[in-house]
């Protein structure tokens, strides 16, 4: 069996390290001419590095991320409102790890080339037609830069991991709408040389629309210096857009521009924080507006289907999307090993597994996910308040670990269960 991905993001680079595990063939075809290590801070959840150790990647990604141990929130005066532990602090057998995004992918996409062969990870190669016939795929690229066709490719299956703005899902809905803006704009930065509490905490203050997300990531390794901290903050200011301004289209290379924001966060000099220095010593600030797309009916279409952020991208709050990819990998590799005569059924069964998980937490994320309880402390003691738990239920307090629960996070199922994968069906 001969598979072709599209995409060579984290979900279409975790699909080749699966499947080269498994011993099944595939090749990726990413759009962009050279990879760089784009973005900023992104999360792997204690369940995908499971997986991603199970790959043999334990070494590389302890030296590249910084173990999360606590998530806290606090309200928009600064006020603490809750620190959950995470990750092996919280009885995980594998730690939750934060991130550099760029330096993630570049990993993943080394690890590709050592382990498949530079030939599987072709770049340059923007997908812009599927066909299936007699029980195969072609699918046909250009190049994104001078739009020339190139020579198309042919496999058994296709895996679409082409991302929110997939260029494989509008060939099965031909309708859809533009991504879902909920008219929250989000600016993205990151500054050196800050530590916030013990530098293994994520923060999350205020509310939706206005709010101020942090933690610590560690350089990339090409950029550390000997002697230096190398320690980077990664954060996200949140705000409504203005009543008039018009739907700025997603790029994750679109430079932000701080005066329309700052102001919004002049006030929050916390004793344990101080918002507007942390913004106006950035190193890069690129701005986002938070979208997402309607849950989808149907993943798979013969033998081509979609994963990650092309099947599900989700709002996001729950700070999952990377790992989600992750397990849509591990779960379509276990699908296809344990039916090699009969890919289209492993990947209908691939879909079944992770469809409704899928919608139910993009249907959650859409009303604020784990921090769905914040916007109570501000209705019901928005001077502050002496103890949460005048304010808060011990239900709501819940919300966050409740939420972590519906997207497979507590401790008991994690540590259950060792491989996503039966380790009698890998080969490499
Ligand atoms: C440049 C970039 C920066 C990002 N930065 C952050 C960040 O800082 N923080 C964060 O939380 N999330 C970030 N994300 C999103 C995050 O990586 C994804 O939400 C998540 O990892 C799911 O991964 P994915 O593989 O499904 O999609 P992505 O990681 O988005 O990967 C999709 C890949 O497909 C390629 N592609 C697109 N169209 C085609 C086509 N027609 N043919 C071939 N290839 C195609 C893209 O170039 C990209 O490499 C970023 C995504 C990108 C592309």
């Amino acid at each position: 069996m001969h598979v072709l991905i599209v995409g060579g993001g984290i979900g279409g680079l975790s699909t080749a390290l699966t499947l080269h595990q498994l011993g099944i063939s595939c090749a990726v075809y990413e759009a962009v001419s050279e990879l760089k290590p784009l973005g900023v801070g992104i999360n792997l959840q204690t369940y995908s590095v499971r997986e991603l150790f199970n790959l043999g990647l334990e070494e590389t990604l302890l030296d590249a991320g910084i173990s999360a141990e606590g998530m806290a929130y606090f309200t928009r005066r600064g006020q603490h409102l809750l620190t959950d532990k995470i990750g092996s602090a919280a009885g995980f057998d594998w730690p939750q790890l934060h991130m550099h995004r760029g330096a993630f992918q570049m990993i993943l996409a080394r690890e590709v080339q050592r382990r498949l062969g530079p030939d599987a990870l072709r770049l340059g190669h923007q997908c812009v037609n599927v066909e299936q016939h007699g029980g195969q795929v072609t699918a046909h690229f250009q190049d994104r830069r001078t739009g020339a066709s190139l020579e198309p490719a042919t496999g058994d299956i296709l895996i679409a991991a082409d991302g929110i703005n997939s260029s494989v899902r509008p060939l099965f809905y031909k309708n859809e709408k533009p991504p879902h803006w909920n008219r929250t704009i989000m600016w993205r930065g990151i500054t050196e040389g800050v530590r916030i509490l013990d530098g293994h905490t994520m923060c999350v203050t205020g509310l939706h629309h206005h709010k101020f997300v942090c933690y610590h990531i560690k350089k990339p390794a090409e950029e550390r210096r000997e002697g230096e901290s190398n320690l980077l903050l990664n954060w996200i200011c949140e705000l409504k857009a203005p009543d008039d301004m018009e739907f700025r289209p997603e790029s994750w290379n679109r430079a932000g521009d701080m005066s329309e924001f700052l102001p919004a966060f002049e006030p929050w000099r916390f004793d344990w924080i101080d918002v507007p220095e942390i913004v106006t010593r950035h190193l890069g600030i690129w701005e986002f507006p938070m979208v997402d797309r309607d849950p989808l009916p149907q993943w798979t279409f013969g033998r081509v289907a979609l994963l990650g952020d092309a099947a599900h991208p989700l709002t996001p709050v729950g700070s999952n999307g990377a790992s989600l990819a992750v397990i849509d990998a591990r779960i379509l590799g276990r699908e296809l090993a344990m039916r090699p005569d009969d890919p289209e059924a492993a990947l209908e069964a691939y879909e079944a597994d992770r469809r409704p998980a899928l919608t139910r937490i993009l249907q959650s994320n859409r009303k604020g996910g784990p921090e769905e309880f914040m916007p109570l402390v501000e209705e019901r003691a928005p001077d502050g308040f002496d103890d949460i738990h005048d304010v808060l239920s011990e239900e709501e307090l819940q919300t966050a670990a409740n939420y972590r629960a519906m997207t497979g996070l507590t401790t008991d199922s994690v540590n259950a269960v060792r491989s996503l994968i039966p380790t009698e069906l890998f080969v490499n």
